[in-house]
């Protein structure tokens, strides 16, 4: 091979950081034409690479094949909103909200901005890298860490935050759906604050099951929904 072309698993890594790093700055994914022309390859083949970066979990696709997801970002609606100084990001779940001024240089701190899913209430914080935003409010996750990605966007529709744990009550009895765990919004700022660390560089590598327990018992997340020893 020489220079130009990039051996497979570079070109992987490549598109992955280009995806997060348009994401990082614009809030949107690139599109397939303009991620061919930066790596200097046809769009099959990066259809193809997307492909890959979903089965390794790196992002999520879509049904039509466009990105959903990259986590901390996302390409629709769910439930949050981030405003940076000068960007405008779809905030995914309550911890990916929480985690994009951790995560994005200059991003902190972010307007994060949801509806409280119990009685439709707004609820807006400034979510620094320094401190928790002060609150009341609860975060509810429904899926246990062990069965995320059974379902991986089901799971992130479903990290939502309530104005209190009635409204999480009232909401679980309306939808029928069973509890999954609460966190206070300092311990919802604690677990985003560093589980992206590294994302947006070269080189990253998701959290292996025994490495993310470490960590959710690091940020003060004991018991079986995170898959940590009571
Ligand atoms: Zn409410
Ligand atoms: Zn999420």
């Amino acid at each position: 091979m020489t220079a130009a072309t990039p051996e497979p698993e570079d070109l992987l890594e490549q598109i992955r950081v280009r995806i997060y790093e348009r994401f990082a700055s614009d809030g949107r994914a690139p599109g397939v034409g303009e991620l061919a022309m930066q790596s200097n390859v046809d769009e099959a083949e990066i259809v193809h690479a997307l492909g890959a970066l979903h089965r390794e979990r790196s992002l999520v696709l879509d049904e039509r094949g466009d990105i959903e997801l990259a986590h901390p970002f996302d390409g629709r609606d769910f439930g949050f909103s981030v405003k940076g100084g000068d960007t405008l990001w779809w905030g995914g779940c309550a911890w990916d909200s929480f985690a994009i001024p951790h995560l994005v240089p200059g991003a902190s701190p972010a307007l994060v901005a949801t509806t409280c899913p119990g009685c439709d209430t707004p609820h807006a914080w400034n979510v620094s890298a320094s401190s928790p935003p002060p609150g009341p409010q609860v975060a509810h996750f429904l899926v246990p860490m062990a069965h995320v990605w059974d379902d991986v966007t089901h799971a992130c529709d479903n990290q939502r935050i309530f104005c209190d744990e009635r409204c999480v009550a009232a909401w679980l009895a309306r939808t029928g759906n069973t509890k999954g765990t609460i966190l206070s919004l300092p311990t919802l700022w604690r677990l985003a604050s560093r589980w992206y660390e590294g994302r947006l560089g070269y080189g990253y590598r998701p959290r292996q099951p025994e490495v993310a327990a470490d960590y959710f018992r690091e940020v003060g997340l004991i018991g079986a929904f995170w898959g940590t020893a009571v």
